[in-house]
């Protein structure tokens, strides 16, 4: 991959729980769960649930005195469960007073998501945002001053715009509407170093719903400011859109080293699982050579070569596999994750794409010899043929995983056979 253009110079790096942001720290996948926190049931499944896809912080929401009263006892649950997945709070309007009331609450969560925009207006925002900071420093624990497009104070807002309206040349709303986001979240840190907290307890967050101020937005942060970042479009949309939206996002500011957190925040389809946004972060992530989470499949998009959808059911069985034994290879196969594996369409690309995997198989296109040779370290190892040429390619895959990330005397015992 290219350099990126620009090199942020190195961040304070932040405690939230056992997880290191920011700093020479891998950036963080986070997610936030839409349950209601008073009913713990579902809020400590739906955290197990995060968790387990790779969601390495989960965040919460506390809005009232039933959901600060849950918060100690979701963290005993996950405890229990063995899920020590840090919780983060999010507190808008009544955070001061649920921080001040609800003490097990505040020393369970580990970290305090502040919204400047939403703790009052006048003079009790100030002084409301003082009182959270002050439950931060008093428990040592770090806080994310995440201000919103949609929640920018109105008052910084009005002083811009009466300041640019006594200008010979006016700018243009929409630059100072970024520029008041970004002197939100920087006037915020400020009064909360003045507060007491360190540096090294302070995350910042400006989301926006549109990439291009996003990206504005978090590159005059960056710029100005070398507390670590938490990225995301703050409503990134549904399905396809969502997905796009956040990506670009992401990718644009990761690949120029803005970003030490990230939240993918798309809208589920009703019923959809909410662990999607996790993935896709995750796969954001690989994609750019960040981090490795899961073996990544090559497969090619066929074609008219291809007239039946077998190669397509091949890659999919794949991934499918490999993203449920992951599982298991996390302790068993260390570095598992990093595997490459193609599934090619015909003899065109096939072999070639197959050979810089470290492990590819080439499906017969139409009107090719049924058989379909396979690849390993860029070398031909076998041809598969018959009606159980998925079994097989999978049962190679096995082999090769244990052959290469296994030592252990527990690695042994969790292979599957080898086809003959
Ligand atoms: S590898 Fe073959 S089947 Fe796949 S897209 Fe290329 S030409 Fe088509």
């Amino acid at each position: 991959m290219p350099p990126s253009p620009i090199t942020r110079k190195p961040t304070h790096q932040v405690q939230v729980g056992k997880v290191l942001v920011g700093g020479d720290a891998p950036v963080v996948v986070q997610s936030m769960t839409n349950t209601d926190t008073a009913d713990v049931d579902a809020t400590v499944h739906q955290v197990i649930e995060l968790a387990e896809a790779g969601s390495e912080i989960v965040r919460i929401t506390v809005n009232n005195d039933a959901a600060a009263k849950a918060v100690p006892v979701i963290r005993t649950r996950l405890d229990t469960a063995r899920c020590p997945v840090p919780l983060v709070g999010d507190f808008h309007y009544n955070g001061h007073t649920l921080l001040q009331e609800y003490s097990d609450c505040a020393d369970a969560l580990d970290k305090y998501r502040i919204n400047p925009g939403n703790v009052g207006q006048g003079e009790k925002r100030d002084i409301r945002f003082c009182q959270m900071v002050e439950q931060a420093c008093i428990r040592n624990k770090p806080v994310r001053i995440g201000v919103n497009w949609g929640s920018l104070d109105p008052q910084l807002l009005a002083r811009k715009l009466d300041d640019n309206a006594a200008l010979p040349s006016p700018r243009p709303l929409e630059t100072l509407t970024r520029e008041a986001l970004v002197d939100s979240a920087l006037n915020s840190a400020e009064l909360a170093l003045r507060e007491g907290l360190r540096p090294d307890q302070i995350i910042l967050s400006a989301k926006v719903s549109a990439v291009p101020e996003l990206v504005a937005v978090y590159r005059q942060l960056a710029e100005r400011s070398n507390l670590p970042l938490h990225l995301g479009l703050t409503e990134a949309g549904m399905a396809d859109k969502g997905v796009v939206s956040s990506t670009a996002g992401l990718v644009l500011l990761l690949h120029e080293g803005i970003g030490d957190t990230i939240r993918v925040s798309l809208t589920p389809q009703p019923g959809e699982s909410r662990t999607r946004e996790v993935r896709i972060a995750q796969e954001v992530l690989q994609s750019l050579g960040l981090r490795s989470f899961a073996p990544q499949v090559t497969a090619c998009p066929g074609c008219g070569r291809t007239t039946s959808d077998f190669f397509q059911r091949l890659a999919g069985e794949v991934q499918e596999h490999l993203r449920q034994r992951m599982a298991k290879w996390k302790t068993t196969y260390p570095g598992a994750e990093t595997l490459s594996v193609a599934v090619m369409g015909c003899v065109v690309n096939g072999p070639g794409e197959s050979r810089h995997a470290d492990i590819g198989i080439s499906l017969p296109g139409t009107g090719e010899k049924p058989v379909a040779p396979v690849f390993q370290d860029g070398e031909k190892i076998c041809t598969l043929r018959g009606d159980d040429i998925a079994t097989q390619f999978i049962a190679l895959v096995e082999t090769y995983v244990e052959k290469r990330f296994g030592d252990t005397d527990a690695s042994r015992t969790d292979t599957p056979s080898r086809p003959n």
